[in-house]
This record gives structure tokens, sequence and C-alpha cells, in this order.
């Protein structure tokens, strides 16, 4: 998965979009990269690693420019290497381009194979690198035509952010899968994935950016454009909201916050428990956790606490600890869950190996009486083609095994799933306009062959 911003005629351009990049870090911990137009010619810097780590004060010295491109990554197509961070640039007769993308493309490989067979030669293996090369090979002599001569071309999940020497274009796919911002700071534009990155700066939410359109923004102005007709029904991803976005951001026009505790409400009431406290796995789980505790009434505590300093790798002891991996991120609170009837609230199983964990932990060190699970979302039964990081059906638990199979691996007293009608707590109706193939296996667009 990833984030994405643009800074358009900002004098703090760079500064900006580093910052813009660490609000939106959660969305992708592998690299990170910051590409600036100085309006003669374009500057890049791309690393693996986290933002602070690899954005340093002498790295931000050489990006000058009032126009920025960032992008923090988490492979979802192409491995996870130096070829493949982002932006990715590009050198054509129409001048240079750097490219930020954050979805994924379902047509990716059909489009690779077509240009290989007519000479394009590919520099990564990321599905983005597809569309440098449309656009290089279009017959339009504009940018903004270009571009959009290429977008009609991908079928899948894109919100695009591509800064040439003079310009910033930013576009959404017409289903509009991905959370894309735009905001307004000083006399400058922002996009971001997510409200919490114009918070960080002080910029102000304009309004999202429409699935199917293309904003140019040149010579201090932004035009509207669509590159392609509104679908008769969007297709926004409702795992954003379940885990994906921070809590504190406002994506679709909702908050996640509110969402997620409106799960928690709805979970309370379709999966109650007879528990002595509600505790949440922290921190993907805490606003369903509240939630879950106003409606059932039972007290809500922080039974398990995060350790907020683990960086990517941590050195393993050498003789195995057990269950380390989990144990060094989470702790249980003896005082909270000994001798209690524990309901503990997260917002997914995938492969099930973390509730698994987790339970155990919770009896074995925290003394609990009754672990009763409940998750804030339905069963996830597919894998995810428009940029979340799910993995292939075989290892996705519930494509596999009952809920009381998979009562049985994570070993809880009880476990509850949220409905899928109970996911749209908040309008009747609404499911039309999101996108829950994960959970229901009915997805918007073609899928690639090969996803068991
Ligand atoms: P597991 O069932 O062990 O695969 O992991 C489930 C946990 O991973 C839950 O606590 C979720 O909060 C978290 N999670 C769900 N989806 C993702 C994702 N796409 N990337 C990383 N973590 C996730």
């Amino acid at each position: 998965m990833c984030g994405v911003v643009g800074i358009y005629n900002h004098p703090e351009a760079a500064n900006l979009a580093y910052l813009c990049l660490y609000a939106l870090q959660h969305r992708g911990q592998e690299s990170g990269g910051i590409v600036t137009s100085d309006g003669g010619e374009l500057h890049s810097f791309r690393s693996m690693g986290l933002i602070p780590d690899i954005i340093t004060p002498q790295v931000l010295e050489t990006l000058p420019g009032k126009m920025a491109v960032g992008h923090v990554r988490y492979s979802t197509t192409g491995e996870s290497r130096l070829q493949n961070v982002q932006p990715i640039s590009m050198d054509f007769a129409g001048g240079q381009l750097a490219l930020g993308h954050n979805g994924n493309l379902t047509n990716a490989r059909i489009l690779r194979e077509m240009l290989e067979k007519s000479g394009s030669v590919f520099q990564s293996t990321m599905d983005t690198e597809v569309l440098l090369h449309l656009i290089a090979k279009s017959s339009k002599s504009h940018l903004p035509d270009r571009i959009a001569e290429a977008l009609l071309q991908a079928v899948g999940a894109y919100c695009l952010v591509f800064v040439s020497k003079n310009q910033m274009i930013v576009a959404r796919d017409p289903k509009g899968f991905r959370p894309l911002l735009l905001g307004k700071l000083d006399g400058g534009f922002v996009v971001v994935s997510e409200s919490c990155a114009l918070d960080l700066i002080g910029a102000t939410l304009i309004r999202e950016v429409d699935p199917g359109e293309m904003l140019i923004f040149q010579e201090g102005e932004m035009r509207s454009v669509r590159f392609a007709l509104p679908e008769k029904r969007e297709n926004r991803c409702i795992f954003e909201f379940i885990y994906f976005a921070r809590p504190d951001s406002h994506i679709f026009g909702r908050d996640v916050y509110q969402m997620r505790k409106g799960f928690g409400r709805q979970l309370a009431k379709e999966q109650p428990a007879e528990g002595d406290v509600v505790i949440p796995v922290p921190d993907s789980g805490v606003p369903a956790a509240i939630g879950y505790s106003e409606v059932s009434g039972i007290p809500f505590q922080m039974g398990l606490i995060r350790n907020h300093y683990i960086g990517r790798t941590f050195i393993e002891p050498e003789q195995k600890i057990r269950d380390f991996g989990v144990k060094i991120k989470l702790n249980p609170v003896r005082e909270v869950l000994n001798g209690k009837r524990v309901v503990v609230v997260d917002d997914s199983i995938v492969r099930g190996t973390t509730a698994r964990k987790i339970v155990k932990m919770l009896r074995e060190i925290g003394g609990a009486k009754e672990v009763h699970l409940r998750v804030s979302s339905p069963p996830t039964l597919g894998p995810c083609f428009y940029g979340m990081d799910t993995p292939t059906r075989k290892e996705l638990i519930a494509a596999n095994k009952s809920v009381e199979e998979i009562r049985q691996f994570v070993g809880a007293d009880s476990l509850g799933y949220l409905s899928e009608a109970g996911l749209y707590w908040f309008e009747k109706g609404l499911a039309e306009s999101f996108c829950d193939a994960c959970f229901t296996g009915k997805y918007p667009t073609p899928v690639p062959d090969a996803h068991d």
C-alpha cells in the first residue's frame, strides 16, 4: 500500500512533502521519496527505509523548487527493492516526468506484455511504470492529454501525482478506490492521501479529488477536467475505514474514527458477549472497542500495551523465546485481565496468527479467565487487487475455515465477526458506493488470473 502527496506553488515544497509523508508513514514503511521541480529541471531522492531516517535536512537541501511529489511505499506489486521505490521518473520526448501512485492496476501484466512486444524496456517490476510507457508512446502533444490517453487503458485503483518541469497533474481512477484530498496552503495547493497530512502542515481541506477527475496545476492556477465519465457506482475501499487510514483522518467524506467506533457499536449489537472488561488490540482495535463498550455497557480498559518504538527489524535473542514477535509489540496488563472474562476487539483477522498469539498471551501472561474475541469487520475471504496488502486466498484463514474452526484455531472461548450488512451501519444503501470485495468476493473489475 502507499501514500502520495503533491505540493504545488509553495516555496517550501520539499519540506512540506516531507512532513506530509511523515503523517502518511502508516500507509507504507518500506521506502519513500520526493521529486521536486524548480521550473527548469527535476530533482529526485528515493531510498529504502522510514521517512525520518532517509529524508534528512541534507537531503532536503538537494530538493529545490516550488513543486513536489512524494511517496511512501509498501510493496503490493513488484518486490521491495530500490528500483521499485517511488516517485518513479523518466526522461522522454515530452521532457522529464515523475510519478507517485497509490493503488494497483489490475491489467498491468497485460499492458506490460503489450508494451514489451512493441519495444519498451522496463526499469522496474512495478505496475506504475506501465503508465509512464503509455504516456511516452502517446501521439498527443500536451501532457494532460497524454496522461488521459494512458489512463483510459488502465484498469484498477490509482491515485496519481505527476510532476513535470512546469506542471503538476493529479488523477483519481473512475471508481474512486483510494482516497485523495485537495487542500490549500498560503498561495499554493496540496494533494494528499489522507487529511491527517493536511492537519500537520496547517493546510485547509478544499474537497476530495473526484473519481475520474484530473487536476492540472500550471502557472499558479488549478484547472479540473474529466478524463473519464463518472461510473454508475463508486468503489471506495471499505478497508480504509476498518484498518488502513489513520483514525484522525477524514476521507471519503467521513471521519475514520467515527466510522470505526460505529463498527464496534454495531458489533456489540450483533455479537454480544458476557464479559467483565472490553479491551482493544492496540492501535487498530481501539475506536471499535470504545464503541463496543459504549453499547454493551462493559467497561473499556487497556489490557494490552503496545511498544511504539519497534523499528522494522529487531534483534531476536539467540535462544528462541516463544511468540517473541508479538510479545515485543504487545504486553498484557495483569491488573486489568487477571481472573476476568475478557472481550478483546480487533479490526480484522487475516491469517489468524496474531489473534492466536494474543489469545494465548491474554490467558497465560494476563491471567484472563475467558477470552471472547470480537472482530469489527466480516471474515476476510479474498485477496485485494486494488492496493491493500492481503495475502493469497490460501493464507486467508476465513477462506479455508468456518468461524467455529477459526475459534478453535485462535483458542478463544467465543468468536464473533461483524456482518456484511453491519459494515454499512452508517447509511442504508451506501454499500453501493463501496468496494468490499475482500469480504464478499464481488470484485468490481476483472482480476488477474493467478490469484490463488
Ligand atoms: P493476521 O491475522 O495474523 O494475519 O493479522 C491480523 C492483524 O493484522 C490484525 O490485527 C490487523 O489489525 C492487521 N492487519 C490487517 N490488514 C493488514 C494489512 N493489510 N497489513 C498489515 N496488517 C494488517
